[in-house]
């Protein structure tokens, strides 16, 4: 059993630290929301008045935030989470944010002997509930082992990805190809269905063949092709279109700053933009099939 501090009880952060929990470990939580907090004093966790407290003696201190503001915020500087914490503590930053903050963090964690990973997340809400998320980290091989541990109990596929940032753009590189693959997806469905195509039938045969995808897989974006998926129940998510645009951000700045000529992705990021800005931030990613349906 460990002593874990939990920051960020959101959507994500939330079922995670409550499997944390199950899994017996001993979790002091902090959340900004006195709602999220109830939510894991019900499941067991003590809840803190701030931050500090949370992490205090803590074996394993985890963040599940925004973006990078909040985690630069939290951990950096005089009064920050890194000058207060123990050279024993393990610091896993699970928050999808762009790679230089996570980087500063790491590299302000690693001047004061502390092991930090930045480990974003592949899953959804659903995953983070039932425990199966795939983790990328990013650090140390030592830190990696111990994180390793821990992360096992809030999810089953954990990739050591390489040097502190690594995961942040594994996850920018995976989402990047996910919009590039998804919006494929459903112009294929779409160009098939206006020329009398069954889109069942063409995705039974497109599974069958070369074109054969995640999207097709297990999230087809085509209403009532597969009866779980967001597209047969009127886009609800899922996978926001609002994080996907967020995602594709980051990834745009990874592309630029390696100097990567990446059209496909810079359009998908154009099209997701593009719904976002005509409301439709909430509804699942796969809602992009309607944008071609629209401007028919
Ligand atoms: P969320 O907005 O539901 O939760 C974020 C939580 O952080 C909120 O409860 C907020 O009150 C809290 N918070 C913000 N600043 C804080 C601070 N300074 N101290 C303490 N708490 C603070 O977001 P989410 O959906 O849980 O996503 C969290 C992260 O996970 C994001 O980086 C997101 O990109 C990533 N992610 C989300 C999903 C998803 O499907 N929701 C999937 C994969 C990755």
């Amino acid at each position: 059993m460990a002593h874990v501090g939990f920051i960020g009880l959101g959507n994500m952060g939330g079922p995670m630290a409550i499997n944390l929990v199950k899994a017996g470990h001993s979790v002091q939580v902090f959340d900004l929301s006195p709602e999220a907090c109830q939510q894991l004093r019900d499941a067991g966790a003590v809840v803190a008045d701030t931050a500090s407290d949370a992490v205090r003696g803590a074996d394993y201190v985890i963040s599940m935030l925004p973006a990078g503001k909040h985690v630069a915020g939290i951990y950096l500087g005089d009064d920050g989470l890194l000058a207060q914490l123990d050279k024993s503590t393990t610091v896993l930053d699970c928050s999808t944010i762009d790679a230089p903050p996570s980087r500063e963090v790491g590299q302000a964690a690693a001047a004061m002997g502390i092991g930090f990973m930045d480990a974003p997340v592949s899953g959804g809400v659903a995953a983070a509930a039932a425990g199966t998320l795939a983790f990328m980290c990013g650090g140390e091989a030592d830190t990696f082992a111990r994180a390793r541990i821990i992360l096992a109990d809030m999810g089953k596929n954990i990739f050591h990805a390489g040097p502190a940032g690594a995961g942040q753009v594994a996850k920018g590189c995976n989402n990047m190809l996910l919009a590039i693959h998804m919006i494929g997806t459903c112009e294929a469905l779409e160009m098939g269905v206006r020329n009398g195509l069954d889109p069942k039938v063409l995705s039974e045969i497109m599974l069958a063949s070369s074109g054969r995808n995640w999207s097709l897989e297990v999230y087809n974006p085509f209403p009532g092709v597969m009866e779980k998926a967001p597209a047969s129940n009127d886009y609800k998510p899922g996978f926001m279109v609002d994080l996907m645009a967020k995602d594709l951000g980051l990834a745009m700045a990874i592309a630029e700053q390696s100097g990567v000529d990446n059209r496909m992705g810079q359009l998908a990021k154009e099209l997701y933009s593009k719904l976002q800005a005509e409301g439709g931030g909430q509804q699942d990613f796969s809602s992009i099939m309607q944008t071609l349906h629209k401007e028919a």
